[in-house]
């Protein structure tokens, strides 16, 4: 199982190593090239607007849409839940988006002081909480039919997954805790 990780900016390396622990085969995705031959796509954590905007200059933006749309499996955290939600709120004027996850989320939504903060998280589907690490973190403002919620902090969704989807607003990819991505994994079957 080859499993890409959007590598234009953010932090790629972490889930490099995170999908290669658990014995997937990691590859950076920089060109369409690339994204034609992984089986799943991991958008990493970083700053959203600069990913779509690279995205877009390395002819990737489109393609990332289609394949999506296709089914393909694809696991964002933080920004990279951004870059999955349909709608995005508290973004940079006319923010674009990949899409394909049935959500509306907030961006920075845990507020620009204390913007980062870590909490001991339940997630649906796994036996023992999580060690999440929030940065500059987005949540889930609203979710479609579909989507299901496999955890929440401060009253709003921060995990979720639609059908091949899976996005969280903390960064699973920190900290040596593989088993998001092993869901991810499972999900790709
Ligand atoms: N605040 C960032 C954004 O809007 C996301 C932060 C992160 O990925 N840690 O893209």
């Amino acid at each position: 199982m080859r499993i890409g990780v959007l590598a234009l900016q953010g932090d790629v390396r972490e889930h490099l190593a995170a999908l290669t622990a658990l014995g997937a085969e990691a590859v950076a995705v920089r060109r369409p090239e690339e994204l034609d031959a992984v089986d799943g796509l991991v958008l990493p954590g970083g700053e959203s607007t600069t990913m779509v905007k690279l995205a877009r200059l390395f002819d990737l933006l489109e393609p990332l849409r289609a394949r999506v749309k296709d089914g393909m499996p694809a696991f964002g955290t933080c920004a990279g839940m951004i870059l999955l939600a349909e709608r995005v709120v508290d973004g940079a004027v006319g923010q674009e988006t990949i899409g394909g996850l049935d959500i509306t989320v907030r961006r920075n939504a845990f507020g620009r002081q204390v913007d980062s903060f870590e909490e001991d998280l339940a997630v649906d589907g796994l036996d023992d909480t999580v060690h999440a690490v929030f940065i500059r973190a987005p949540w889930v403002e609203e979710t479609g039919r579909g989507v299901d919620v496999l955890a929440s902090a401060a009253g709003h969704p921060v995990a979720v997954r639609q059908g091949h989807l899976l996005a969280t607003s903390f960064h699973p990819e920190v900290g040596g805790d593989g088993r998001l991505h092993r869901l991810f994994l499972d999900l790709i079957g």
